[in-house]
């Protein structure tokens, strides 16, 4: 680990300012990601700047009778808050499904969109990777890829963006608003994450020297049918190989809106609005929840290892439109 110093920001504009004057500064909350990547000398970062004690760690109804989470909002509090688990229970559902409850209990919502990929090559720094270092090459792309992605990929990071939270907040279309030295903006959860391409050292659209403030939910919530399913190689403390986050809006047994989000499969939430468009106006048939799946992963490609995703992830597709379809059914 290298040499770095330590701050306390004490209020946002504290914070923004702190990061905008240092390139190599960083932020630190519940710190479950970057004190791992600091250990393995993965991020190097000159000066910590603490921000735990910056007053966002509240939730709000919003005007539009949506809900507004603080960034700094651990994900245990937000999983368990009675607001959520009402109205928007497949978040609840997602977050639970994520880490152990002692790194719920540390980690906060923003850094749960800011974490960064469990790639065995990104944490090795004896091995070529161009997330770690641009240019470097893939370690993954001829390597074990088993965990890699299959959609959304580029020739130079084949990378899996973590999170479970960040799946149902795509699925939920949350919009995470951010401060920086130009002031405010809103960024859509879809545009939050990247892809790859050419510049995979590059995980999201945040600026350096933005800080997110909160997540907004807006007020639909998909409570009635919904469902959040994680396939994984154990049932707990484990990432997702495929996960799936649906909700369906259903009145006299016609679909008027589907919601679909994949999660363990690309380098950020995928959905694929070409597939959800296929249940707009129809019943709920096991023919169409196929053709979905056939839909969302027509791009797929495998790799070596990970080539099962494909197939799983068409079966895991169609298994959450059934349990969601069911009332939100255990998984
Ligand atoms: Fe690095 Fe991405 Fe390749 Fe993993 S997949 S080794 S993170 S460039």
């Amino acid at each position: 680990m290298n040499a770095f110093s330590y701050t306390r920001a004490l209020d946002i504009a504290g914070a923004v300012n702190e990061v905008s004057i240092n390139g190599g500064a960083q932020f630190i909350a519940g710190g479950t990601n970057l004190i791992d990547l600091m250990k393995e000398n993965v991020s190097r970062p000159n000066r910590l700047i603490d921000i735990t004690r910056l007053p966002l760690n509240r939730i709000e109804n919003t005007a539009d009778g949506g809900l507004r989470l603080g960034a700094l909002m651990t994900n245990a509090e937000t999983a368990y808050n009675a607001e959520v688990e009402k109205h928007y229970p497949i978040l609840s559902r997602a977050i639970l499904s994520g880490a152990s409850p002692q790194l719920r209990n540390m980690a906060t919502n923003g850094g749960n969109l800011l974490q960064r990929t469990r790639c065995y090559y990104f944490y090795d720094t004896a091995t070529a990777c161009n997330k770690r270092a641009r240019g470097t090459g893939c370690s993954a792309l001829e390597g074990f890829n088993r965990i890699h992605a299959v959609l959304g990929a580029s020739d130079q990071c084949i990378a899996v963006h973590p999170s479970d939270m960040c799946v149902a907040l795509a699925a939920l279309e949350a919009v995470v608003q951010v401060t920086g030295k130009n002031g405010q903006r809103a960024i859509a959860l879809a545009d939050f994450h990247r892809v790859p391409g050419e510049t995979p050292d590059i995980d999201t659209d945040l600026h350096h020297d933005e800080i997110i403030v909160s997540i907004d939910l807006p007020a639909k919530g998909f409570a009635e049918h919904y469902a959040y399913l994680k396939v994984r190689d154990r049932m707990s403390y484990a990432f997702a190989l495929v996960s799936v986050a649906v909700g369906l809006d259903i009145s006299d047994g016609m679909i008027n809106e589907a919601r679909i989000t994949l999660g363990g499969v690309a380098h950020k939430p995928w959905r694929n609005l070409e597939a959800e468009a296929v249940l707009k106006g129809k019943t709920a048939t096991a023919d169409h929840f196929q053709t979905v799946a056939e839909t969302m992963m027509c791009n797929a490609k495998g790799y070596e290892h990970n080539r099962f995703k494909i197939e799983l992830g068409k079966r895991a597709i169609v298994r959450a439109l059934k349990h969601a379809l069911q009332m939100g059914a255990a998984q």
